[in-house]
């Protein structure tokens, strides 16, 4: 990932991640994540890691503040910080960079710890080839009946 940078988190997104990080559900693996993201139009949505007994069932903070986002209405978001206490900061997993790329390729995302340690790029570099259901081998365009 050698285009990821180190530019600095926008402050409400950071404590919103900081504030969802404190919220997260980890008795497991005891390891918190928080995240916020801005969207197109400008309304924030937070996420934070939940847990489950059946650890297959757990969900990142990433992936819930794409929910929370999706289930608002909205679909494009410009930035999303991602906060942990991990050093170098906890970096979005495989998963997450996929559901990222399916909203905002362009979007950037900002990894931060408890240090202000800072990786960051966009997702689309986070997630390079990252997939796409628009048309399939027989013409037919995706969202079209
Ligand atoms: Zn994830």
């Amino acid at each position: 990932m050698s285009k990821v940078s180190c530019s600095l988190p926008d402050p409400q997104l950071l404590e919103g991640a900081k504030a969802a990080f404190k919220q997260a559900y980890a008795p497991y693996s005891r390891f918190r994540v928080g995240a916020a993201l801005r969207t197109s139009d400008g309304r924030v949505f937070f996420g934070a890691n939940v847990e489950n007994a059946s650890y297959g069932l757990g969900r990142c903070a990433e992936q819930s503040a794409v929910q929370a986002m999706a289930t608002a209405g909205a679909r494009e978001f410009t930035e999303i910080v991602v906060y942990s206490e991990a050093t170098p900061p906890a970096s979005p997993c495989g998963a997450c960079r996929q559901i990222l790329f399916e909203f905002s390729p362009e979007a950037r995302v900002v990894c931060v710890n408890q240090h202000g340690d800072v990786v960051s790029g966009r997702v689309a570099e986070f997630l390079p080839h990252g997939f796409r259901l628009e048309q399939r081998d027989d013409g037919h365009e995706v969202g079209t009946l």
